[in-house]
């Protein structure tokens, strides 16, 4: 199941942002407009198959496919092994990971968070939350609109104060879905974890880049944040409870 919703999360990846639909037509070669085959198209295996290029004109496939197809059944796994299997796993966790997944990937690529998947997400998030009982409905429409309202507030004040935005539209969005499924505690772990591993790598990709460059400015260096957010994200979903009850239960 990971392998095959992993499938259809590279499916997303590629065909969101440029709006295409994402039912027709079916998969096909990006350089030569081939459709793929049947067995080409396995997770995983097709890749292997056609040694990493197009059966027809032989053109790289990029290692992102294979890839996602792998980490979505990583994820799947996991959530199962953490929450069983339930009605919850297959209609909130799993749509969660391909969600995140997708969302990273996207952003990481275009600098883009589509609202086609963030809004659903939070729509999806919200409804499907009396299905587990972390974080429940309540602490899920609390947690969607802490998101909003802190990174709003946070955009609002970067531009007031610097004349230029800092935060994305699609990042505000973004932690208002995520939110929905790691509750109010899980948008504050998510935004600690998602900052300090952004700033870390954003001060090294800012070091990289600007070294040779005069009067390069590593503040004004841009990373796409929504990356970071979905790993912020994942940890408060899947390790919430280890990173916080040591604050809440001082023993
Ligand atoms: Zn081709």
């Amino acid at each position: 199941m990971g392998l095959l919703f992993g499938s259809f999360a590279t499916v997303l990846v590629s065909r969101v942002p440029q709006k295409k639909s994402i039912i027709k037509p079916a998969s096909h070669c990006p350089h030569c407009k081939t459709p793929i085959r049947w067995f080409h198209n396995i997770p995983v295996l097709g890749y292997l198959i056609q040694q990493g290029k197009c059966a027809s004109c032989k053109k790289e496939i990029s290692v992102r496919y294979p890839l996602i197809e792998l980490l979505t059944m990583l994820l799947f796994v996991t959530c199962a092994q953490k929450f069983g299997v339930d009605l919850g796993l297959f209609l909130r966790d799993w749509v969660f990971m391909v969600l995140l997944i997708s969302i990273a990937f996207i952003d990481l690529e275009h600098r883009i968070i589509p609202d086609r998947l963030s809004l659903p997400g939070l729509a999806w998030g919200l409804l499907t939350s009396p299905l587990n009982d972390q974080p429940g409905w309540m602490q899920s429409l609390i947690g969607a609109a802490l998101g909003f309202g802190i990174f709003y507030a946070l955009a609002w004040f970067y531009q007031w104060r610097t004349g230029r935005s800092g935060l994305g539209g699609g990042d505000i969005k973004f932690l208002a879905m995520l939110g929905a499924y790691v509750g109010p505690m899980g948008v504050l772990q998510t935004i600690l974890i998602s900052s300090v591993l952004g700033s870390v790598v954003g001060i090294f990709v800012g070091w990289v880049s600007t070294r040779g460059v005069k009067n390069g400015s590593l503040m004004k260096t841009s990373i796409p944040y929504g990356p970071f957010l979905a790993v912020g994200a994942l940890a408060a979903y899947l390790l919430g409870e280890i990173l916080w009850t040591p604050y809440l239960n001082p023993t």
